[in-house]
């Protein structure tokens, strides 16, 4: 499949602004094995872009517009298509419900020209907008798959992303339920995830199963088509199984979660208190715990304990694990996480004790970190994690291991 990019606007022309959305759905086609072989832009003039239409038929078969899907009058990409593959513009009722609720939430009084943003083309997939009112589509008509997108990029990426791509991977029709789920692991790296499901990323083509990395994450989307609802969802849960049988260990969420909102429901749940010891997250890990609401009711409090004498003398660190381990080591960690909990009178605490940067500390790395954990009622433990980012990512990826320990272990106590 080979594709095109429309791009309409007649800003665009007048160089008022740049063609970002054509270099954003570039690279995600890219990133899809389709390849783009024209960039068209085209002004918000009907006779012009029939003509770039009919250019691009001949030599593209995946065709995308971008832009003039608003309720003004310059708006004409729909009109214009409808009009040239002799297909009717229908009302999309759910497309019609989300603008009529936006309108309600932002509360601005509705024109009937936002109505005229709810009609798509006959036949067509239609993708959901939900950073504004005006709906994609996907429609086939004869050899060619034409995809319509709004112009703004804040609503356009996510569309394009969410719905789009998948839209083009299922080669989906008008009638098909779509249902996608984020399986979020932490712990494990792109490579070594992927290398463990290979064969089911390869052999799977309903559902998809589609790898995203970033923030020391990795992500799995998974989406499945299906005329019925719940089958589609069935679906779903059958690759979920076989995915988590191989790598279940790293998975801690679903779809927009991340890790310290589900350590938060864990505490909250098992109703325990919490308290830190902090030295090279300098308060980052109390900092993020204390934005998810009701915190107050798991965080006791902490210690920034940066320098040694603090790790001393407010925590209570004995001299000789100082002088003779050294404050990046598992046996300050250990101390210094049973003492906070005391300090503060917690059930559990938590310390991090490591290198962060750039320079090494005691003869230790950049990147050693040391996480204490003392949970009431079992053995202290120490894990050590070497990390090999900058000063600042170091920082960022102790905390986020902090919370993935922890998870862990209080799922091993409640499983013992
Ligand atoms: P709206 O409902 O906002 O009118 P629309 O789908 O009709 O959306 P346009 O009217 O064509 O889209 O463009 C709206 C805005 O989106 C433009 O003012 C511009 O800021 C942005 N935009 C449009 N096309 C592009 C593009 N190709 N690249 C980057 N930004 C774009
Ligand atoms: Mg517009």
């Amino acid at each position: 499949m080979n594709a095109e990019i429309i791009a309409v606007g007649s800003e665009l022309l007048l160089g008022q602004i740049v063609n970002t959305n054509a270099r954003f759905i570039s690279q995600h086609l890219a990133g899809a094995g389709i390849n783009v072989y024209y960039h068209t832009v085209v002004g918000d003039n009907p006779d012009r872009l029939k003509s770039a239409i009919e250019i691009a038929e001949d030599r593209s078969d995946l065709i995308i517009f971008t832009g003039g899907l608003g309720p003004t009058k310059d708006d004409l990409t729909k009109e214009t298509i409808a009009k040239h593959i002799g297909k009717e513009l229908v009302f999309d009722e759910n497309a019609l419900e989300s603008i009529e609720a936006y309108f309600k939430k932002t509360n601005r009084q509705m024109t009937e020209n936002n109505r005229k943003q709810a009609l798509v083309l006959e036949g067509s997939y239609v993708l959901a907008n939900d950073h504004g009112m005006a709906p994609g589509m996907v429609v086939e008509s004869k050899r060619h798959v034409y995809m319509l997108l709004p112009g703004p990029p804040k609503e356009m990426e996510p569309m394009f992303i969410e719905y789009g791509l998948t839209a083009l991977s299922l080669q989906v029709k008008s009638n098909d339920k779509i249902v996608s789920r984020v399986l979020r692991f932490f712990g494990i790296g792109e490579a070594a995830l992927e290398t463990e499901i290979i064969d089911l990323i390869d052999s799977q083509s309903n559902p998809t199963i589609a790898p995203l990395a970033g923030d020391g994450e990795v992500t799995l989307r998974l989406t499945a088509k299906h005329q019925d609802h719940d089958t589609a969802i069935k679906m779903l849960d059958e690759v979920e199984q076989k995915i988590s049988a191989r790598v279940g260990q790293f998975l801690y969420g679903y779809n927009n979660t991340s890790l310290v909102e589900e350590l938060s429901k864990v505490l909250k749940a098992k109703n325990v208190t919490i308290g830190a010891a902090e030295s090279l997250t300098g308060g980052m890990f109390q900092k993020e715990l204390t934005s998810v609401p009701g915190a107050s009711s798991i965080l006791k409090g902490g210690v920034v304990c940066y320098t040694n004498e603090v790790k001393h003398q407010v925590l209570k660190v004995k001299q000789e694990t100082i002088d003779m381990y050294g404050v990046v080591s598992e046996q300050c960690a250990l101390e210094l996480a049973e003492n906070v909990s005391s300090l503060v009178g917690a059930d559990i605490g938590i310390s991090f004790t490591g290198v962060a940067g750039p320079d090494e500390q005691e003869g230790k790395p950049v990147g050693t970190v040391y996480i204490g954990l003392s949970i009431q009622g079992r053995p202290g433990v120490v894990e050590k994690v070497i990390l090999a980012g900058s000063r600042e990512a170091n920082r960022t990826r102790a905390v986020k291991f902090g919370y993935y320990y922890l998870l862990k272990h209080l799922k091993e106590s409640q499983n013992a």
